[in-house]
């Protein structure tokens, strides 16, 4: 089993894990997408996580994955819910992604799973920009926030709208033990 921790920020959503492959350690940015098995294993823990199906997987893997294609993809992604800028340039991008691997479906367990006609990384972005124009489809695509501790490269859904930071263990006490720091060094200056 492939531990959750080496991939941090795990989430429910298989963008949000293709966008947290990139973060920091130790005040330096790492990307976790470097290596041809890497791809390998952040499938193998999307897969066991329920997060792709067997089937897709399976499709997946009938070709290669092109880590240079899947990074510039999560790049994006992160530059858009970074900035959330362009919005129509987005769309294009997910479009084009279904497009290139148009999608057929199987129910399976009452699930409608989404299965790409080509594998390799165009099957995988083909399932991943479906998921995304989804949440557009939805209206849930303001719900994508990047972490508000700059020291932290980590996406999260704000669900109610309110969260700041990816974690509270991790980034938000580690931001509010520093407020208190400095209203603490301030108080006593002052006195
Ligand atoms: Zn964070």
């Amino acid at each position: 089993m492939i531990q959750k921790t080496s991939f941090s920020h795990f989430s429910d959503y298989l963008f949000i894990n293709l966008m947290n492959t990139l973060k920091m350690q130790n005040h330096n940015p790492i990307d976790l997408l470097t290596e041809k098995e890497n791809a390998t294993q952040w499938l193998t823990l999307m897969e066991e996580n329920g997060l792709l199906t067997a089937s897709q997987i399976e499709q997946i893997k009938q070709a290669p994955i092109q880590l240079d294609d899947l990074r510039q993809f999560r790049d994006e992604c992160r530059d858009h819910f970074a900035s959330n800028k362009s919005h129509d340039s987005f769309i294009h991008l997910l479009t084009n992604a279904t497009k290139a691997a148009p999608l057929s479906f199987l129910l399976e367990k009452k699930n409608l799973t989404p299965l790409p006609s080509k594998g390799g990384t165009q099957g995988l972005l083909a399932i991943m920009a479906f998921q995304v124009l989804q949440f557009e489809g939805a209206g849930l695509l303001n719900k994508v926030k990047a972490c508000e501790n700059d020291d932290c490269l980590a996406f999260f859904i704000d669900q109610k709208g309110k969260r700041k930071w990816c974690s509270m263990e991790v980034c938000g006490n580690r931001k509010k033990a520093k407020k208190h720091y400095y209203t603490k060094t301030k108080t006593s200056k002052n006195t």
